[in-house]
């Protein structure tokens, strides 16, 4: 029997929704929650990214500041910028655009925003206390693929997880989340170092995929009624397209799907819960603020 496709966008619509109703309550006391975006140079993807998140907000009722320079943008510039936001008490929320012009160190920037408004979770304060199980705000992305397994009930306690990738973004966070006592799965990382893939892949209950490489993933390495999660996003060209490419995951799910319990599509699975969990992070930063 093929594998359940996970629809991600309607598990999002859900968290989406969540996070309006608490939009809303928080306006009744005067409170709207804002976040501040800062976006440095023209790559279309972080265009594309930035416009969906901004969209998601304003449906959400809550507010986007947007800061957007050119390339050239100097680091000085985008730290005075963020010591601002740091002191506006209007703003619940900033977010720095990745990736950044190669001339600006982003561990400085990350390292500069106030933890409290950190709401990609990047900031070194957010990753020690996440990992030391500690109140954090969680990476957006890692804190979707957990929503995700837990809307399908998926079950993590016991099982073993095997994630494809180290970032710290996304793969680091997850297996690290995946790892703690209210998760319970054991976990193992690989990386361009691990050698034969598959022999690690055909051990996982749960497969997380998030390593930027189109087709890694194929049918073999999957063990039979695994739950598949493919993070991965990029962008092949594609003639025929309208936008002369196609987004693909990292695994290839025509193939996987046979195999699966569970798999996420590209696009339309771990993309929405991002947005979404971003929103949910705003809400509880702005929540905090409003001293709830
Ligand atoms: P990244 O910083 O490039 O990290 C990729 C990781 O995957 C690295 O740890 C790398 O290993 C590993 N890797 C790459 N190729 C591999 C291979 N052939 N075999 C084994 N491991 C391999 O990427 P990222 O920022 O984590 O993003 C990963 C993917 O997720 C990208 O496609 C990105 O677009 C996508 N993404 C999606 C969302 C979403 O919302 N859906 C959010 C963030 C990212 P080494 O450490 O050894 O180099």
């Amino acid at each position: 029997m093929p594998a359940v496709v996970i629809d991600g966008k309607e598990a999002a619509r859900k968290k989406l929704e969540e996070a309006a109703a608490g939009a809303a309550a928080l306006k009744k006391r005067g409170l709207v929650p804002c976040l501040a975006v800062i976006l440095a140079g023209d790559n279309p993807a972080s265009l594309s990214y930035v416009a969906g998140k901004e969209k998601a907000l304003a449906e959400a009722g809550m507010e986007s500041r947007n800061f957007r320079f050119p390339g050239e943008i100097s680091e000085e510039r985008i730290l005075a910028l963020i010591a601002e936001l740091n002191a506006d008490r209007s703003v619940h929320g900033i977010l720095v655009q990745r990736p950044l012009p190669g001339h600006i160190r982003e561990d400085r920037i990350i390292a500069a925003l106030d933890p409290a408004k950190d709401v990609d979770g990047f900031h070194p304060l957010s990753v020690g206390n996440m990992i030391l199980g500690r109140r954090a705000f969680l990476p957006c992305t890692p804190r979707g693929v957990l929503t995700l397994l837990k809307e399908m009930k998926i079950p993590t306690g016991g099982a073993h997880a095997v994630v494809v990738g180290r970032s710290n973004i996304v793969g680091r966070p997850l297996a690290n989340l995946l790892a703690s006592r209210e998760i319970n799965a054991t976990v193992t990382v690989c990386h361009t170092g691990s050698g034969d893939l598959g022999r690690y892949t055909r051990e996982a209950d749960i497969l997380i995929a998030a390593a930027g490489a189109p087709g890694l993933i194929t049918a073999p390495m999957v063990k039979a009624g695994a739950a598949v999660i493919d993070v991965g996003v990029n962008r092949l060209p594609d003639g025929s397209a309208k936008k002369g490419y196609r987004l693909t995951g990292d695994v290839d799910f025509h193939g996987v799907v046979e195999r699966a319990s569970f798999i996420t599509p590209v696009p339309g699975g771990v993309g929405p819960m991002t947005v979404a969990m971003l929103l949910l992070n705003l809400l509880e930063a702005a929540a905090e603020n409003a001293g709830s």
